[in-house]
């Protein structure tokens, strides 16, 4: 038999309970921002046809398609052959009516080309990224009837079978904005940027950098890539094999090489800004205007770019000189021919995904935010055999006292006074409550502060007034 082997599937990590508080605080500050600008939540399925992202990703982009994890859903399988031989009954004159073709033979039918449009329907994928779902949802459900603009945002799972390395898991975090809709002033942009800057201070993230760009639109960058193309037909023996490739491609892709060779060859290469119409000119200026009106930081940056066509105008991203060589936070950009793409109508969008793990990750270099949970207060209970009374009273301040928003700890069997004192404190609980016979007589309590061992005694009623302003959380 085959050794059991437990070990977590390469690139797929465990979050702990250590992080997780962080996680969640980070999780639930990004929200309430993002609602206070106005966006609501979206919760799309984390499996999709592979189809919408092939259309949506293309070759050459950051997400390379061979990165998506995508299988046939079987059952589905049946059901497209059925439809393959019923189809191929009628217009495949090599079949005939009276033999059931081999699965084998419909098999081959399928991957002929020719039943592209069944074939599609089968293979299903998990997403490596949550704009084009996004998208889709809002053709699907006739998002574009509601009044002015559609603000999203997502929190969720990606994934993606990269190398995986520090800062680069298969299974990562992401949290989104999009704005879809028939306006792509600049001010949205702008917008979508200040509340970025507004979490990141949130998160006393200080170290951080805006880089800026614009790509064009469909009117000014295809002239810009075909110089781009020519420059480097004539380099094209001098740089690394996948920019070879992306001569032909992708040419835009070659700006982000970041082979160290090819760098100075990069340097030398056009830069759009000085091929943008007038038209996107205009619209990049705006948004400058509007960035300093907020007085948000930006360096321009024209190497930064997004591969595909529907991408236009606005490209962003922030990055954190504290990450390593995985050091974007944030990505983000106009996508305005996207929704069209998707079978939509024209749409303009723009949106930006920010990767959670990256985040937590600078704001625990940052050092300044404390998001882990304490234990309030811990109920050291000893009722001895004799008391009938004592268990009961606990489980009945426990539940009180986490009504009034406390965590607690009440220990399911009873222990010594030294043993539960002890436990309270490798617990990190901030107060102990003293619970025996003695005090239920009396109908006071001792709660000691377990920082300075300082006593008090205090009625039922009192506790929960007392605790929550002891702990801070009188004013949640
Ligand atoms: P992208 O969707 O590629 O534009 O990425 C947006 C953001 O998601 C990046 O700036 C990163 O912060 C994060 N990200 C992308 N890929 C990964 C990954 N494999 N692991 C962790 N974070 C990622």
């Amino acid at each position: 038999m085959l050794k059991f082997n437990r070990e977590i599937v390469t690139g797929m990590r465990d979050i702990l309970p250590h992080d997780t508080a962080l996680w969640n605080w980070f999780e639930a500050i990004s929200r309430r921002i993002m609602e206070r600008y106005g966006y609501r939540e979206i919760r799309t399925p984390i499996a999709e046809r592979a189809s919408l992202f092939e259309r949506s990703l293309g070759e050459e982009t950051d997400v390379a398609l061979k990165e998506i994890y995508s299988w046939i859903d079987q059952q589905q399988l049946n059901r497209a052959l059925f439809k393959v031989r019923d189809v191929a009954y009628e217009t495949n004159s090599k079949i005939s009516k009276h033999e059931s073709p081999p699965r084998e033979r419909l098999l081959q039918l399928m991957d002929s080309g020719e039943f592209d449009d069944i074939a599609e329907r089968i293979r299903i994928c998990l997403r490596p990224e949550a704009t084009a779902s996004v998208v889709r949802a809002y053709i699907d459900h006739g998002m574009y009837l509601n009044p002015g603009l559609t603000k999203l945002y997502y929190v969720g799972p990606m994934f993606r079978r990269e190398r995986p390395q520090k800062g680069r898991y298969r299974q990562f975090y992401q949290i989104g904005a999009e704005v879809l809709g028939q306006s792509d002033a600049p001010a949205i942009d702008a917008e979508l940027i200040e509340m970025l800057v507004v979490l990141l201070g949130e998160c006393k993230i200080e170290k951080w950098t805006l880089l800026l760009n614009s790509i064009g639109c469909k009117e000014c960058r295809p002239k810009y890539v075909a110089a781009l193309r020519r420059e480097l037909a004539a380099v094209k023996e001098t740089v690394c094999g996948d920019c070879q490739r992306r001569i032909e491609t992708n040419p835009l892709r070659v700006l982000d090489c970041k082979v160290p060779q090819d760098q100075p060859i990069i340097a030398k290469l056009p830069s759009i800004s000085e091929h943008l119409c007038a038209a996107c000119r205009a619209h990049f200026a705006e948004l400058e205007a509007q960035l300093k009106l907020r007085e948000i930081p930006y360096t321009i940056t024209p190497r930064l770019v997004r591969g595909l066509d529907y991408y236009m105008r606005t490209t962003f991203e922030i990055t954190s000189p504290v990450l390593g060589a995985q050091n974007a936070l944030v990505g983000g950009g106009r996508y305005d021919g996207l929704a069209e793409l998707l079978g939509g109508q024209p749409t303009k969008g723009i949106g930006f995904a920010l990767g959670t793990d990256r985040f937590i990750e600078a704001i625990r270099e940052a050092g300044k935010v404390d998001a882990a949970l304490r234990v309030d207060v811990f109920i050291a209970w000893l009722g001895g055999p004799a008391s009938a009374q004592v268990y009961p009273t606990a489980v009945r301040i426990a539940r009180k006292l986490r009504a009034a928003g406390l965590c607690v700890e009440l220990p399911p069997e009873e222990m010594k006074l030294k043993k539960s004192l002890g436990l309270a404190d490798k617990l990190g609980a901030r107060y102990a409550l003293i619970l025996g016979e003695n005090e239920i007589a009396a109908g006071k309590f001792v709660l000691k502060r377990l920082s300075d061992a300082q006593q008090r005694e205090l009625s039922e009623g009192e506790l929960a007034g007392f605790l929550r302003a002891g702990t801070g959380k009188a004013n949640h």
